[in-house]
């Protein structure tokens, strides 16, 4: 149960039902439900909203199958990070990248096939293999090597393989984006608004980051398709006075999709705080005009999406995870994702090998070499086990929040120094608190148009197969 504020409660199920209760139908509830209407008793009753807990143990088994199906697939996201070494110097640069000419940060063959043979241990059916760096684009070859590699063991079909690659696109010449286009690699790259504050944040050696990158989109879509790039920002102090700004730079680029992420806490990151940093509450005001913004643009008809609400808005109303590892409960963190860096070391996660370039030894798995179970049993991962359960977090096993959101023990073990953290003074909290609020504020006020959007983006449609915005409690 969780207190909305404007006399309205959230309350949910583990299931992920929920319902948005006056304040006096919430204290009724907790007194036993006696003074609820038989209508609304019957109501809460069939949504799995009282008396659930240990009393149906079917409803246990069904969200096993539904929200927690990825339980089942173990890690099903595996990222090569193929090189370190990358020619631009980003302000916030999350892991302390390598001179282009640098030796000694790429991937080996050998770890690269050895990393492979962990993919294909992973029980999945639907892998992807994505590629990051650095700049992954300066050992396409590499690329090829293991995206042949990768087809070459799946002869058989038994898994559908998905392949992406982050890039500034700067590097990628027409035979590869062929490559590209002929074996379905997706490619996204960072655009962090107009080019003005890109250039600025992300410096090349000469000068013209933002102008190569549009072009790079440019040649991409010309060989792979409209829909085969997409861009996200990382949100710094500069850009978070204009939302509006941000947005429209995605529109006049042709981008259909924002995501509008906060600058990491991780790596070389932290030093850079104080320049690009804010508080929560900043970025969450921020938020919520840009959000307000997109539903304005979706009502008039055009096709935009914010792909963080999407995500939580698949969470809140289909039955089914949306299969982004970050946000997962148990944590992505090795069971979702696995990370096979240049020098042969297997992390958990992104975030865990970014820490770790930074000196913190402590998220190390193993190395690639070794089999998967053995990387899934290493003390790293009984380490962040701890916090892995949001189920079993103090704070979050109380929340209403609780069925939508998930456990991020590798970002708690950064900030706080251990995997379970302390919710009442963490900014992945209160971050995921305040954008609940503003999309469950928007559920309660039940404009037409923008239920119609989050109905849209809930279940990955477009806006004009809606007929209706579907049921929503009032
Ligand atoms: S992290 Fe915060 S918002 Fe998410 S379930 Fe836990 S208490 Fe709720």
């Amino acid at each position: 149960m969780t207190d909305l504020g404007r006399d309205r409660v959230l309350i949910s199920s583990d299931f992920g039902d929920y319902a948005l209760l006056s304040r006096d139908e919430a204290d009724a509830l907790q007194a036993g439900g006696q003074g609820l209407s038989p209508t609304r008793r019957m109501d809460l009753a069939a949504r799995g909203l009282t008396n659930v807990s240990g009393a149906v143990p079917d409803l246990d088994e069904a969200v096993r199958r539904t929200r927690k199906a990825f339980l089942l697939e173990g890690p099903t996201l595996h990222i090569f990070v193929v090189t370190l070494r990358c020619d631009h110097s980003c302000h916030y640069c999350q892991v302390s990248r390598a001179a282009v000419g640098a030796a000694g940060f790429d991937m080996s063959l050998a770890d690269a096939d050895a990393a492979l043979d962990r993919v294909f241990e992973a029980p999945g059916r639907d892998l992807t293999i994505e590629f990051q760096g650095g700049e992954p684009a300066l050992r396409f070859d590499l690329v090829r090597h293991i995206v042949l590699g990768a087809k070459s063991r799946n002869a058989d079909g038994a898994k559908a393989l998905r392949f992406t690659m982050v890039s500034t696109l700067h590097h990628l010449g027409e035979a590869d984006l062929a490559f590209c286009a002929e074996h379905e690699i997706q490619l996204s790259t960072s655009i962090d608004g107009a080019s003005a504050l890109h250039d600025h944040q992300r410096p090349n050696p000469s000068r013209d980051a933002w102008a190569r990158t549009v072009e790079g989109i440019g040649r991409a879509r010309a060989a792979l398709g409209e829909h085969a790039v997409a861009a996200l920002p990382t949100v710094t102090r500069a850009a978070l006075n204009d939302p509006h700004g941000l947005v429209d730079t995605y529109r006049a680029l042709g981008l259909r999709s924002i995501f509008l992420r906060p600058v990491s806490p991780y790596g070389f990151a932290r030093k850079t705080a104080r320049v690009h940093g804010y508080s929560t509450a900043e970025f969450l005001a921020f938020y919520a005009q840009a959000l307000d913004y997109i539903l304005k643009l979706s009502a008039a008809g055009e096709a935009i999406e914010e792909v963080y609400a999407a995500i939580l808005l698949r969470h809140i109303w289909s039955p089914f995870h949306s299969g982004y590892v970050d946000l997962r409960s148990p944590a992505g963190a090795g069971l979702g994702v696995m990370v096979y860096n240049y020098d042969g070391l297997a992390y958990p996660s992104d975030e865990a090998r970014m820490a770790a370039e930074t000196g913190d030894k402590r998220f190390a798995l193993g190395r690639v070499d070794q089999p998967l179970d053995d990387l899934l049993a290493s003390p790293a991962m009984s380490w962040l086990a701890a916090g892995a359960v949001a189920e079993a977090i103090p704070s979050c096993d109380r929340c209403a929040f609780l069925p939508y959101c998930g456990a991020d023990p590798v970002h708690h073990a950064v900030v706080h120094g251990d995997p379970v953290g302390d919710r009442a003074a963490s900014d992945f909290c209160e971050r995921q608190t305040g954008l609940f609020r503003i999309l469950f504020e928007h559920i309660d006020k039940g404009d037409p148009e923008t239920l119609r959007t989050f109905t849209a983006w809930a279940f990955r449609k477009d806006r004009r197969e809606v007929r209706t915005s579907g049921f929503v409690e009032r």
